[in-house]
């Protein structure tokens, strides 16, 4: 069990009235009833704990790096972490494994653990139950996935979207991997079947020459072009609107055409939470497929993003990027 921060281990500062992270150790005391469960925990602390907001891709090479070193003497993992960041870190870490035969369980909560209203304590103590499950005496869950309010998913399908509601999270692309309820389903169709022979590999290098940039209406020449021009930028996921549309202005166009030249890779991902990019559905969208934009399909924002720093990262050659990009590496896109 990592522990990297988040509401989960937060206490109140009553001098300032903010939620501040706390240590690990007393993370335990709040949850006696982990002592009940039928798996011996190791939990390990980042040395300071951080709001989610506060993560980069050091952060997820870290907890990369702890997965690696503990790989072969641990069943499985749960990483407690931030709510706000988790599907981008959660995201960034199925590309970082490669090859991973073992489940890797991000969740978090709402409220913090010592609030009596707490989601916390569901949240950790399920993850830990799905971290352990076994089939055959092999790891039954061989992928990272998020837990949260009774939801198992793909990590890289989820988006985090209500600050509010304990159901903190969705993934509108693909259905959820386990239930709880009374009992604890596991929808085992929808698991990653892994070829477990191969050895796994920790990819750590991140490239972050990156960018997001989402069309609104009104979105002027300069403010583009300034994007586009941004000194080290070698990719930008551009959200675009619906079955990825985009205006058909020229100076859109012809900026794009120039950021292409200069080898820049531009993704088309879709504004929407739910739904796929289908360039050259509506008119809208033709201009993008002549200039031969890569598609993001249905993949979702943190996804794509992580993606490409990965992908760069891993200095996949310019001339394949598009193929690469456009592959479901870890189930991410259909
Ligand atoms: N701000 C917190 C974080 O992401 C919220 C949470 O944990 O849910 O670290």
């Amino acid at each position: 069990m990592i522990y990297t921060g988040g509401t989960i281990g937060m206490v109140k500062d009553y001098n300032s009235g903010t939620l501040k992270p706390f240590n690990f150790k007393k993370l335990e005391k709040h949850i006696p009833e982990l002592g009940q469960l039928d798996c011996h925990i190791d939990p390990v602390s980042f040395k300071d704990p951080i709001d989610s907001s506060n993560m980069n891709s050091d952060h997820w090479v870290i907890i990369a790096e702890l997965i690696e070193s503990h790989y072969d003497t641990h069943d499985g993992f749960v990483v407690l972490h931030g709510s706000d960041t988790m599907s981008y870190t959660a995201s960034a870490l199925s590309y970082m494994l490669e090859n991973l035969s073992k489940p890797v369980i991000f969740t978090g909560s709402q409220l913090p653990i010592g609030d009596l209203r707490t989601d916390a304590k569901e949240n950790l103590i399920t993850a830990i139950q799905i971290a352990s499950l076994s089939k055959k005496e092999s790891p039954l869950i061989r992928e990272v996935c998020l837990y949260f309010e009774y939801k198992l998913y793909r990590a890289n399908r989820t988006t985090k979207i209500n600050a509010e509601h304990f159901e903190a999270f969705a993934s509108l692309n693909y259905p959820a991997l386990a239930e709880s309820g009374v009992h604890l389903k596991v929808y085992e169709e929808n698991l990653i079947k892994t070829n477990t022979r191969k050895k796994l590999k920790v990819r750590t290098q991140m490239d972050t020459n990156v960018a997001i940039l989402k069309l609104f209406p009104g979105l002027s020449e300069n403010i583009f072009r300034s994007v586009l021009t941004a000194p080290n930028l070698k990719a930008l996921i551009l959200e675009t609107y619906g079955a990825g549309n985009a205006p058909t202005e020229e100076w859109l166009v012809s900026e794009l055409k120039d950021a292409i030249k200069k080898g820049i890779h531009i993704i088309n991902v879709t504004q929407c939470s739910g739904g796929s990019v289908i360039m050259g559905q509506y008119e809208t969208s033709q201009q993008l497929k002549k200039l031969r934009i890569i598609n993001g399909k249905n993949i979702t924002t943190e996804a794509a993003i992580t993606k490409l720093m990965y992908l760069l990262g891993s200095g996949v050659p310019s001339k394949l990027f598009k193929t690469v990009f456009e592959t479901s590496l870890r189930g991410e896109m259909d």
